[in-house]
C-alpha cells in the first residue's frame, strides 16, 4: 500500500462546526485527514474517533492536550472551541510544535489574537485564520473584478451579515467566552470580505450599537451594530451585522463602471455572484466545492512546502485590530482612526 502522505490534524473541540462541516470536509480531502479529536466529552469524542475508523486512544480529553507531544502523525491542530479559548489552545499547540489553523475570530480583541500570533512565531509553526469564504472561486472572481478594474474606480461598498440567536444560554452570548456579539461572529465576515475585495484596509471607522436592556439574550453582547468605514480614496463603506435579524449575507461593491452584488455571500454554499455594467448583468458559474475541504487542502499544502497561508495569523489579528475601533467607536460616539 502506498505510503499515506496527507497531513494528520487533531480536531479541538467537537461541535456544531466540527461535527457538521469539519469530519465530513476532512473525509473528502486529499490532502487532510483527522487523526485525533480533543473534546471534554470522552463519550462524544470516542463515537466520532470510531466513525472515522480511529479509536479511542484518538481521542483526548483537554487535560490530555499536551500528550499530542508524542504523536508525530499530528501535524497541525484545528482549533474549533468558543472564541476565548483559540488563545490557550492555539498557543499551547505551537509550543507542541504542531501547526495551528484556527478558527475566526482569531481571538477576543487584537491583543489577544497578537498572542497568537507571537506564539506561532516563536515556536516556528505555521498559523493559519480560517476565513473560509477567501478560498472560494466566487470571492475570488469578485476581488479580480474589483482588483482588475472591471468596475472601475470604486465608490461605494456595503455589506450586511446577521443571524438569529434563540436561546439565551449559547457562549456567543456571553462576553468572556465571545469577545463580543454579531460583529466578531458574523459581522467579521463582511469586514474581512471588503479588505479582501478591495486590497486597502480602511483609515477611520464610525460605529452605532444597539444592546435592548430588557432582552435576556443581549445582557451581555450587542444585538446589532451598524457600521460607517473609510476606505482610502474617499471609497465609503456601511457594515451592518445582529444577532436578532434573519440573513444569509449580502455585498455589494459599486465602481464608476460597474457594480458587484453577492447575494448570498457568506453561506457554505449556493453563493450568487453578479456582475453589472452598461452591457447587463452576468452570473458566472464555478464547479462544486466544499469551502472547508478547501481550507484542509490549503493549509496541507502550505505544511508540505512551508509557505505563509494565504489568510496567516497577522490577516486574523488586522481584523480584530479593526473591531477594536469599531467598538471603541460606539462606545464613544466617535470617529475612530486607524
Ligand atoms: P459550538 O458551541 O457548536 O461548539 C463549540 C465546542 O467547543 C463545544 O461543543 C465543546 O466541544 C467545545 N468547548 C470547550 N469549552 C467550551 C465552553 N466553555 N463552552 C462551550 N463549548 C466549549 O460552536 P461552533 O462549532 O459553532 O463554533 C466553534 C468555533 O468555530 C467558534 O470560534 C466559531 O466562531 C467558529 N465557527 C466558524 C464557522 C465558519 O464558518 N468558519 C461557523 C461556525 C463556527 P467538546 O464538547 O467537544 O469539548
Amino acid at each position: 500500500e502506498a505510503q499515506d502522505t496527507r497531513v494528520g490534524f487533531a480536531l479541538v473541540g467537537i461541535g456544531k462546526l466540527t461535527a457538521e462541516e469539519l469530519i465530513p470536509a476532512a473525509r473528502t480531502s486529499e490532502h487532510a485527514y483527522v487523526a485525533a479529536l480533543v473534546s471534554g466529552e470522552p463519550d462524544k469524542a470516542d463515537g466520532f474517533a470510531r466513525a472515522l475508523g480511529l479509536t479511542e486512544a484518538d481521542a483526548y480529553t483537554y487535560e490530555q492536550f499536551g500528550e499530542l507531544a508524542g504523536r508525530e502523525d499530528v501535524q497541525a491542530v484545528y482549533i474549533v472551541t468558543p472564541n476565548s479559548l483559540h488563545r490557550e489552545y492555539a498557543t499551547r499547540a505551537a509550543r507542541l510544535g504542531k501547526h495551528v489553523l484556527c478558527e475566526k475570530p482569531l481571538g477576543v480583541n487584537a491583543e489577544d489574537a497578537q498572542a497568537i500570533v507571537d506564539a506561532c512565531r516563536e515556536a516556528g509553526v505555521l498559523l493559519m485564520t480560517a476565513y473560509r469564504c477567501q478560498y472560494t472561486p466566487e470571492h475570488w472572481a469578485a476581488r479580480d473584478a474589483v482588483q482588475g478594474g472591471t468596475l472601475g474606480d470604486l465608490r461605494l461598498l456595503h455589506s450586511i451579515h446577521a443571524q438569529v440567536e434563540d436561546d439565551p444560554e449559547v457562549w456567543r452570548l456571553k462576553r468572556e467566552l465571545a469577545g463580543g456579539g454579531p460583529l466578531p461572529d458574523v459581522g467579521i465576515y463582511s469586514l474581512n470580505t471588503l479588505r479582501f475585495l478591495t486590497g486597502q484596509e480602511p483609515e477611520w471607522v464610525f460605529a452605532t450599537q444597539h444592546q435592548p436592556g430588557g432582552d435576556p439574550r443581549f445582557q451581555e453582547v450587542e444585538a446589532s451594530m451598524s457600521a460607517l468605514l473609510g476606505f482610502p480614496g474617499g471609497v465609503s463603506a456601511t457594515i451592518q451585522t445582529s444577532y436578532a435579524a434573519h440573513d444569509t449575507g449580502t455585498l455589494r461593491v459599486m465602481g464608476e463602471a460597474g457594480s458587484l452584488n453577492m447575494d448570498p455571500a457568506f453561506p457554505y454554499d449556493g453563493l450568487k455572484l453578479s456582475l453589472s455594467d452598461d452591457d447587463g448583468t452576468r452570473q458566472p458559474s464555478f464547479p462544486d466545492y466544499d469551502q472547508f475541504t478547501l481550507e484542509f487542502d490549503h493549509f496541507a499544502g502550505c505544511i508540505r512546502s512551508g509557505d505563509t497561508p494565504w489568510t496567516p495569523g497577522e490577516e486574523g489579528v488586522q481584523d480584530h485590530v479593526i473591531m477594536d475601533a469599531l467598538y471603541e467607536s460606539a462606545r464613544t460616539g466617535q470617529v475612530v482612526r486607524l
